[in-house]
C-alpha cells in the first residue's frame, strides 16, 4: 500500500510537502519515505504555574525528537500562544533537514510552550521554564537532545534550563543546552551566530545574481534576534535597509534607516514604532515593498498565496523557519524569485551551538574570530554544496537543499540498519 502523507495546510503540510518532494526525487520507496517522515519521539507535558498572585495556569509543553539517525537530538525551544503540537513537529522535521545539510553531527527536534512571554514576569518565565525542564527531563541530555533558544526564549531561559538539567543530575552539565550565556559556558559569537549566517548567504545569493550589496536595498521582517542582528550586519556591508518591521508595527525610509540609532530607540522602547528616521508603515507590506532583498525573519506562514505574487524582491532570504508556504514558494519560482530556504538561510544558529557543544565536551573555549571563521567557512561550504546541487539537477535551492538533506540522513539511516 502506498503511503500518504497527512493531509491539511499550515507548517507541518509545507514540511511533508517538501520531504515528499526530495523522496520523489530521491527515488526512494514509501518505507524510507515514512521512516523520514515520522518523529521517533514525541512529549507532551502540561506545566502547571504558580503566577505571582498566587492563582495557578496551566500550559501545553511539546518536544517533538524527529530523528536520531546522525546524533542526538538537536533544536529551539519556542514561546509562543502559536505553539502547537503540529507546528512543533514541523520546526523538529526542518531540524533534521538543517543539522544534515550543515554537517552538524545531531537529528533534529523542537521543543514548545503555548505561553506569551510578554504576559508574564521574569519570575513567572523563570518557574514555567524550569518546570518544562523537569517535566521534559526524562528524554533531554548533551547525548540525547540539545534544546537551544527559538522564538520567544533566549540565553536567560537556557541559564535556566541548565541549572535544572545540573540540578537534577547533581553536577554541572553545560553541554546539556547551547545558547547559554558566555560566562556560563556558553560560546562566543552564538550570539549573533543566526544573524550573521543569514547575512552571509544574503551576500552568497546577492553575488550569485551579480547584485551588489552598496547598491542593494533590503527590507527585513521581525526586529527580534535574527531580524536585528541580519538587519545590523547587511547594514555593515553597505545595504540600505528601506523597512523593518515587528509584532507591533514597522518603519520606513526609502533613503534607508539608521540601523545603529533604529536599535538604540528599540532598545528604549521595545519596538521600532515611534522611530524619528522614518515613516510609520503597514507591517504587511514589508514583504512586498521595492527592495532587492527581502527577509522573512520572523514567523512562519508570512509569504502565502495571497502576497507571493506582490512579491517585488529578486531574493528571499529565509531568516526565519518555514516563512514560505508550499503555494507561495511555487509563485515566486514562476516570477524568478531566488527564495533561499531556511534550513540554509538560517542554519548559522544551528552551526554555533554544535561548536558550543563541542567546547562544553572539551571544556576548552574558542576566541570569537575562531569561531566566525568556522561559521563563514561552514556556511558558505552549504552554499556551494546546495548551488551546485540544483543546478545539476535543475532544482530550486529549497528543493536541492533538502534532497541533499533527506540524502545524507537516510544514507545514516541505511549504514545503521534497522534493529531488530
Ligand atoms: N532555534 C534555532 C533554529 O531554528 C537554533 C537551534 C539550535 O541551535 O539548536 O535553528
Amino acid at each position: 500500500m502506498t503511503w500518504s502523507t497527512p493531509p491539511g495546510s499550515g507548517p507541518l503540510a509545507d514540511a511533508h510537502a517538501q520531504l515528499s518532494a526530495a523522496v520523489a526525487h530521491l527515488g526512494y520507496t514509501d518505507g524510507i519515505h515514512q521512516m523520514l517522515a515520522t518523529p521517533r519521539r514525541e512529549m507532551l507535558v502540561s506545566v502547571p504555574l504558580r503566577r505571582d498572585d498566587g492563582s495557578i495556569a496551566v500550559y501545553s509543553g511539546f518536544r517533538v525528537q524527529h530523528n536520531f539517525s546522525r546524533g542526538p537530538a538537536k533544536g529551539g525551544l519556542r514561546y509562543s500562544t502559536a505553539v502547537d503540537l503540529d507546528e512543533v513537529r514541523a520546526l523538529a522535521m526542518w531540524m533534521t533537514w538543517k543539522c544534515a545539510l550543515v554537517d552538524v553531527p545531531y537529528g533534529g527536534a523542537k521543543g514548545g510552550v503555548a505561553i506569551d512571554p510578554r504576559a508574564h514576569s521574569h519570575a513567572e518565565l523563570e518557574r514555567v521554564t524550569r518546570r518544562y525542564t523537569s517535566e521534559i527531563l526524562p528524554i533531554i541530555g548533551p547525548e540525547m537532545d540539545i534544546p537551544a533558544p527559538d522564538f520567544g526564549t533566549s540565553e536567560r531561559e537556557m541559564a535556566w534550563i541548565m541549572d535544572t538539567y545540573s540540578a537534577s543530575v547533581g553536577h554541572t552539565v553545560p553541554g546539556c543546552v547551547t545558547g547559554k550565556p558566555v560566562s556560563l559556558g556558553g560560546s562566543y559569537g552564538r550570539a549573533g551566530a543566526t544573524s550573521r549566517g543569514v547575512a552571509h548567504i544574503a551576500a552568497l545569493a546577492m553575488a550569485s545574481r551579480g547584485i551588489d550589496p552598496k547598491a542593494a536595498s533590503a527590507a527585513i521582517q521581525g526586529f527580534g534576534k535574527v531580524g536585528l542582528g541580519a538587519a545590523r550586519y547587511l547594514a555593515g556591508m553597505g545595504v540600505t535597509i528601506r523597512a523593518v518591521s515587528d509584532v507591533d508595527g514597522a518603519v520606513f525610509a526609502h533613503e534607508g534607516l539608521d540601523i545603529a540609532r533604529l536599535v538604540a530607540h528599540v532598545e528604549r522602547t521595545g519596538s521600532v514604532v515611534g522611530f524619528d528616521g522614518g515613516d510609520p508603515f503597514e507591517p504587511r507590506g514589508v514583504l512586498t515593498c521595492d527592495v532587492d532583498v527581502v527577509v522573512p525573519a520572523a514567523v512562519e506562514g508570512v509569504l502565502t498565496a495571497d502576497n507571493a505574487g506582490d512579491v517585488r524582491a529578486s531574493i528571499v532570504v529565509e531568516g526565519a523557519n518555514g516563512p514560505t508556504t508550499e503555494a507561495a514558494d511555487a509563485i515566486l519560482a514562476q516570477s524568478g524569485v531566488l527564495v533561499v530556504p531556511d534550513i540554509l538561510a538560517n542554519a548559522g544558529g544551528v552551526v554555533v551551538s554544535y561548536f558550543e557543544w563541542a567546547q562544553a565536551n572539551q571544556a576548552y573555549q574558542w576566541s570569537e574570530r575562531d569561531v566566525n571563521d568556522r561559521l563563514e567557512e561552514r556556511m558558505e561550504r552549504a552554499w556551494r554544496d546546495v548551488s551546485e546541487y540544483a543546478a545539476v539537477h535543475e532544482l530550486s535551492l529549497r528543493a536541492a537543499a533538502t534532497a541533499l538533506a533527506v540524502r545524507r540522513v537516510s544514507e545514516a539511516h541505511q549504514l545503521r540498519g534497522l534493529y531488530p
